[in-house]
């Protein structure tokens, strides 16, 4: 069977690396992006490069209108869904809760966590074989800050990845007798420019004598725990996560 994945936020970092991993293992790979065209094409290049059909196609996943488009066009270009991440995200400028205001937590919760809904629900209608598709798998990028609540940088942002938490809980029982598998990996401390937008590009290098391993990790080691939870080496395993924190 043709494997065919969406990658929200393929553009970069984590969805990028993850990307690359899936044109290896013979995905078709569709590269959604929110605005910089340049950069995610250059992605998709790359992908074409390793003998993948690939496309890039921009979409703000906290948009519905924009999250339909991008799946129609996948089924257009590329055929039926087969896989999903839901791996597109945004943090902001690191402070307490006391400084919060409305528009900054209804952009973090609209991305974060209405972007993943409405993904899930697209591709669930495109998959589930009560709506006559041949099953697939979600996985979606939490966070160890779900785990850890990231106080006085980004509370706003860990309780959002700790939504996305119970959304692959209840997602994964949900469809589970309709063949598709959820599951999440949470990563934490990984080198992507994410941490630039929290406006400390080199919060890693602070932090990284409190994390077990002393690192950071890197894109592909993310992309590795992503890739294995949707391939049938998984078979058995919904509503699981895979903490990719370095022991932290
Ligand atoms: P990143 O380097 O900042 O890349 C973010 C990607 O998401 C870009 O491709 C960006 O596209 C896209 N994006 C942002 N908002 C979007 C939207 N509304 N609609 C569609 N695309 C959107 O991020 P990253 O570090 O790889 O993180 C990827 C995921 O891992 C996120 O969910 C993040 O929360 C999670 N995570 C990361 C870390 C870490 O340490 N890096 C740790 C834990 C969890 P444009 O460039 O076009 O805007």
């Amino acid at each position: 069977m043709e494997k065919i994945v969406i990658i929200t936020g393929g553009s970069r970092g984590i969805g990028a690396a993850t990307a690359r991993l899936a044109a290896q293992q013979g995905y078709s790979v569709c590269v959604n992006y929110r605005q910089n065209r340049e950069v995610a094409n250059k992605v998709t290049e790359e992908l074409k490069e390793l003998g993948s059909t690939a496309i890039s196609v921009a979409a703000n996943i906290a948009i519905e209108s924009d999250v339909i488009r991008l799946f129609n066009t996948v089924d257009e270009r590329l055929g039926k869904l087969t896989a999903l991440v839901n791996n597109a995200g945004i943090l902001e400028p690191q402070m307490r809760v006391e400084q919060m205001d409305s528009d900054r937590l209804n952009r973090v919760f609209a991305t974060n966590v209405i972007g993943g809904f409405l993904c899930a629900r697209e591709a669930i209608k495109r998959m589930s074989t009560k709506h006559g598709g041949v099953g697939g798998a979600i996985v979606n990028v939490s966070s160890g800050a779900a785990r850890l609540g990231s106080p006085g940088e980004y509370v706003d942002y860990a309780a959002s990845k700790g939504a996305i938490d119970t959304l692959t809980i209840g997602l994964a029982q949900e469809v589970a007798d309709e063949g598709i598998r959820v599951n999440a990996v949470r990563p934490g401390f990984i080198d992507t420019e994410i941490h630039a937008s929290g406006g400390e590009p080199n919060r890693i290098e602070r932090i990284k004598e409190f994390i077990p391993l002393k690192r950071g990790g890197k894109a592909v080691e993310v992309a590795r725990a992503i890739l294995w939870l949707l391939s049938s080496e998984a078979s058995y395993t919904t509503g699981s996560f895979i903490d990719v924190t370095g022991g932290k």
